[in-house]
């Protein structure tokens, strides 16, 4: 059953995907050779609690941490640990806060330093595959519209689109109706109606789109062992339109990067 939200409700959204943003925001500032992740877990926790809010994984379907942390050929629900990063990684960040009752989850994945062309391009493609996605959500289109625009987005640069893992409706708890696929059919699936809250995640493999769960029943890996990355943005359906309630504005502050890519999905200028 997919659970509508007024106005006053995605204003609340908008307030816990602000408390993520901020919060990835001053993990870009840290991201760097020789830190762990479990240190920027501790980080992350600390901003999160900071601003009124609470960690939204910690012990959600019993995850050990703040931030799921998947470097290089993690896809997702990596767990932090004493590992420092090393220049040439990539790590995918995924964090969750509840502010009000309400959940805010998203996700970026971060350049340790240099990293090689082909991984940039990995990167750079599957953020491009978000917004492609998020251009679909809209009133009257469906579930698979928004699947079948990431999937030939990716699968044009010969990626793997990873089948197992999808996003999700969002709002009082952290996955609700519907499931957002990442691969589709155009017109098949659900039909977006006003008022609905999705997180969608683009999950992108350089190589194969099969993928492998590790014992400890979080981690995930590609099978071939070559770079995933994702990418993730909480979005409402305001006057029928995409409305983006997360923003990458305080990474790209952090990191020195000027972006004029959230700026279709705003009916507001976003303040920071
Ligand atoms: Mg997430
Ligand atoms: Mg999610």
């Amino acid at each position: 059953m997919i659970i509508v939200k007024t106005r006053e409700e995605i204003e609340l959204m908008r307030e816990a995907a602000l408390v993520v943003s901020k919060t990835l925001g001053e993990i870009a500032k840290a991201v760097k050779p020789g830190v762990t992740t479990l240190e920027l877990d501790k980080l992350a926790e600390t901003c999160i609690r900071d601003q009124g809010a609470i960690p939204g994984f910690l012990g959600l379907y019993d995850f050990p941490n703040t931030l799921c942390m998947s470097p290089n050929e993690q896809v997702v629900h990596g767990i932090p640990n004493n590992t420092p990063l090393v220049e040439g990684d990539i790590i995918s960040i995924d964090c969750g806060a509840i502010k009000d009752g309400f959940y805010g989850d998203h996700a970026y994945t971060f350049a340790v330093g240099e990293i090689a062309p082909e991984t940039k391009k990995l990167l750079q493609v599957t953020k491009e595959s978000l917004y492609v996605g998020i251009r679909e959500f809209k009133v009257n289109n469906r579930v698979g519209d928004v699947g079948f625009a990431i999937q030939k987005y990716c699968e044009d640069h010969g990626y793997g689109v990873v089948r197992e893992l999808v996003g999700h409706g969002l709002g009082r708890k952290m996955h609700e109706d519907p499931e957002m696929p990442n691969y589709g059919k155009r017109g098949r699936g659900k039909k977006f109606i006003e008022g609905m809250v999705v997180a969608i995640e683009p999950m992108i493999n350089l190589g194969t789109q099969r993928i492998k769960q590790h014992r400890d029943g979080w981690t995930i890996t590609t099978l071939d062992k070559k770079p995933s990355a994702h990418f993730e943005h909480d979005v409402a359906i305001v006057d029928g339109k995409p409305e983006l309630l997360s923003t990458f504005a305080y990474i790209y502050d952090a990191l020195g990067i000027t972006s004029d890519e959230e700026l279709e999905f705003r009916q507001q200028p976003l303040v920071l």
